[in-house]
Parts: structure tokens; sequence; C-alpha cells
């Protein structure tokens, strides 16, 4: 969601007549866009702003102004910290602001004044930011839904990206359809927990997920179309029946569970138990059964025991998963999980991270092994690092290498997978391009 804010935020600034450069020394303006999801995240902002400071102080000396600006959940959840902090930063900004932030930019460059601007306005941020949209790859970004009202015990979600809401269907179907001329082929919808969406559809009555997916599936040059993050309890099953159903709808659920022990899960009010995810998984296989599930996982939360991490491992195994991301428990100032007793040391769960990474390792090879010999599918979406090679993704998300004469960015080839490796596949471009998946 970072990276399409960014997006967006360029986009609004190239009205004032801002050009993106990936020169740091040539900018006039930097904006840093973080993450306050773990500590790791938030502390690397302070080290990063000491750097860009260094560049602001040298510019200086040449005689140029550089305007700091910190935007996303750092600097919802730190605010005027950030500035008493690091000095150097002209502006704070949340990211339900971010329409003003051209204004504010002009502001503080006109008053000198330090600006932080954290209010949760709802959203007349998207009709605000209405720019043409420009697509950098054929893969684009398309936020349909924000904010989140689940409160996991250990998550900073719900107070930095403020309570749920959905945008209007019709507006979700005009931006898909500027994405689609600008030469989007592939729609990646996203939410902090994007299938509670419930926008409002026609004649103001509730869209969910899954119709808002079957009413963009419709739209000319979609042709592929995924969604992340979701909530096992939002899992409906028009949404499962749209796995089934919706040809451009690809074989791919991220669907984090965070923890295979009942108690962890009511620990961390997850609301469902590691039995339902199971089941729930199955009835989605039953829907689609090629596909490849992803998660996330936490491990360490306070009061794991050794029994909760094997029942961790337990899931792991049942369910069998393509790719998963998991993480140490970090906690997050404000959430409930982090004043609880019980704390786990660092090194106990520095040891369970690494038991539950070999195995979600060893899924993901087995999973891609399984691809070896195959003719799939693949979006083209960038050069890679080779002359003559091109990265694209499988409909099952592998990151997949071939070389080509032409140019293959933004196209759909067939590709035979000859070399396998755990985080992509190789393989050898099919003569003629393909249209459609
Ligand atoms: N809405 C999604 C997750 C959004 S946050 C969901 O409900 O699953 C992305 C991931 O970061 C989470 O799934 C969780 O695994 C991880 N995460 C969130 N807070 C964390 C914390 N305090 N410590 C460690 N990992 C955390
Ligand atoms: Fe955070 Fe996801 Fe839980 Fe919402 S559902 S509180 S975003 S982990």
């Amino acid at each position: 969601m970072n990276v399409y804010d960014s997006e967006r935020m360029a986009e609004a600034l190239s009205r004032d007549g801002y050009r993106e450069t990936t020169d740091i020394a040539q900018a006039d303006l930097v904006i840093l866009n973080t993450c306050h999801i773990r500590e790791k995240a938030a502390e690397k902002v302070y080290s990063d702003l000491g750097r860009i400071r260094d560049v602001k102080d040298a510019r200086k000396r040449d005689g140029k102004e550089t305007v700091i600006a910190v935007a996303g959940c750092v600097a919802q959840a730190e605010g005027r910290e950030i500035t008493t902090r690091q000095p150097a930063v002209n502006l704070v900004i949340g990211p339900q602001s971010y329409h003003r932030l051209p204004e504010l930019i002009a502001r503080t460059e006109t008053t000198k004044e330090r600006i932080v601007e954290t209010e949760f306005p709802g959203d007349e941020k998207f009709e605000r930011m209405k720019t043409p949209r420009r697509v950098s790859s054929p893969s684009a970004f398309l936020t349909v839904q924000e904010g989140c009202d689940k409160f996991c015990t250990f998550c900073v979600v719900p107070y930095t990206r403020g309570a749920e809401f959905s945008r209007p269907l019709a507006k979700l179907e005009a931006e898909a359809r500027e994405l689609t001329a600008a030469g989007a082929r592939e729609l990646v919808l996203l939410g902090q927990n994007v299938n509670a969406y419930h926008g409002e559809g026609p004649g103001g009555r509730s869209v969910g997920l899954a119709e808002l997916i079957r009413s963009l599936a419709n739209i000319d040059g979609v042709e592929r179309i995924r969604y992340m993050t979701s909530h096992p309890r939002d899992m409906d099953d028009d949404l499962i029946a749209a796995h089934a159903d919706v040809p451009q709808l690809m074989p791919f659920l991220h669907l984090p569970v965070q923890s295979g022990s009942d108690r962890m899960l009511a620990a961390m009010n997850r609301k469902h138990t590691a039995a339902e995810y199971i089941d729930l998984i199955a009835r989605v296989r039953a829907a689609r059964p090629d596909i490849a599930l992803s998660s996330d996982f936490i491990v360490g939360f306070p009061g794991e025991t050794d029994q909760d991490a094997e029942d961790t491992l337990a899931l792991v195994r049942a369910v069998g998963f393509a790719q998963a991301f998991s993480f140490k428990y970090s906690p997050r100032p404000g959430t409930p999980a982090s004043s609880l007793e019980d704390q786990v040391p660092e090194d106990v769960k520095s040891e369970r991270l690494q038991r539950l990474q070999a195995l979600l390792d060893e899924q993901q090879s087995d999973f891609n092994s399984r691809c070896l010999g195959d003719v799939v599918p693949v979006l083209f979406e960038r050069r890679g690092r080779q002359p003559g090679e091109f990265v694209g993704r499988t409909p099952y998300l592998q990151l997949v290498h071939a070389a080509a004469d032409g140019d293959l960015v933004g196209r759909m080839a067939n590709v035979a997978v000859t070399d396998v490796r755990r985080l992509s596949l190789s393989g050898v471009v099919q003569s003629g391009v393909i249209a459609a998946a």
C-alpha cells in the first residue's frame, strides 16, 4: 500500500512541476514513506532521516533548499516527536491527509514553519487526489479499502490507518479503466483488510469483494486480478466461489493465520481457531484445487509456549504453503499485547522463527519444484539484471526469469519452466505471445 500511496503522491506533485529523481542530491523535496508495523521498520526511519539531513546540509552549503517530509504510519503514530528527534524535517503527514500534500509543502516553503498533519478526515483523500493514473508496470495497484476494525492485540494498523473504509464501486471501476488505458493488464486490489471490502454499489446497496472482482473482470483489458491482504473471518462463500468461476482471478491467496495455536489465536483476538482455518482452506481448495496459498506468521507472541510453537508447525504441515512471511513478535506502543506479562525472550523467538522458516522454505521449494517442465502464462513486468533478460510472474505469483530478443515488458507469454529455485523460476519463452492468461 505504501508503494501505491507513493505513486499517488508523485502523481499529485507532478501537477506542481515536480519530477522524480533517483539521485537524492538532486532532490528539492524528499518524502520518506514509512511503515510502523514492526519496531525495526520504525527505527530505520530515524537513521534514514539522519542520512537525508546530511544531504540537506550539503545542498545548503551550495545554496539549495531541501524540504524533507515524513509520510506513512510512523508519521501518523509519532507525529511531532519526529520533528523533535530530527529538526531537519519540515513536514509530517499521516496517510489520511495525502490529498493536502501539495498545499502543505507549498506552505512549509513559504512560511518555513514545521507542519504536523495527522488528522483522519475520512474518505475525501481519494476524491481530492484525483489525477490521471500512470502505470510503471503492467501490474498496477488499486487501493479499494483502507483501515481496519479488527484490533488484533499485536497490531498498530487500526490506530495508524484508522477505521475501515471502502471506496465506492463506481470510483474503482473508473480508476481501473484509467489504469488499463495506461497499460495495466493486472490489477492488485489492496486493503489492510481487503476482503472486508463493502463499498457502495448501484442504488446505494453495499457490494462485497467478490462482486467488486466480478465487476472489474468485465472491464476490457483486465486480464488478471489479485487481492491482498485478507482476514480468514471475512473469507465468505461468494469470494470462494469467485475463485472457481472468475477466470481473471489468479489462483493465489494470501490469507494470514499468524499462529496454529488456538490459545495464541484467542490471545491475538483473531476470532477463529486453527481447525476453522484448515477447514476454510479446504473449501477454498475445493473451489480452486491448484490455488497457491500464502500466509503471515508471528512467533513469540507473549505467553507462547513450545507446544504453541509446535501447533504452528503442525498447521503449516496440514495446509502446505506456496510462500509465506514470518516475523518475530515486536511489541508496538499502544497495542494491548505490548503490555502483557510473559514476553518471550529474544533467543527463543529466534529459534522458533528459524524452525518455522526452515519448514516454510521447504514447502516453497516443493511448490516451485512441481512446476518444473510445465508451460505457464507469464505476465512480464520489468527487465532483469542480465542483458536480454525479463522478469514476470506466473498466475501463482512466482517470479520467472526468461530471455528474449524483443521487449517483453507488459506482455503475456507462455514460458516452459526449465529451472527452479526457492524464490524464482527460469524458463524459455514459447513462440507466440498470448493475449490472455
Ligand atoms: N491485515 C492483515 C495483516 C496486516 S499487517 C491480517 O490481518 O493478517 C502484516 C503482517 O505483519 C501481519 O499479518 C503480521 O503477521 C505482521 N505483524 C503485525 N503486527 C506485528 C507485530 N507487532 N509484530 C510482528 N509482526 C507483526
Ligand atoms: Fe492488524 Fe490485520 Fe488484525 Fe487488522 S486484521 S488489526 S490489520 S493484523
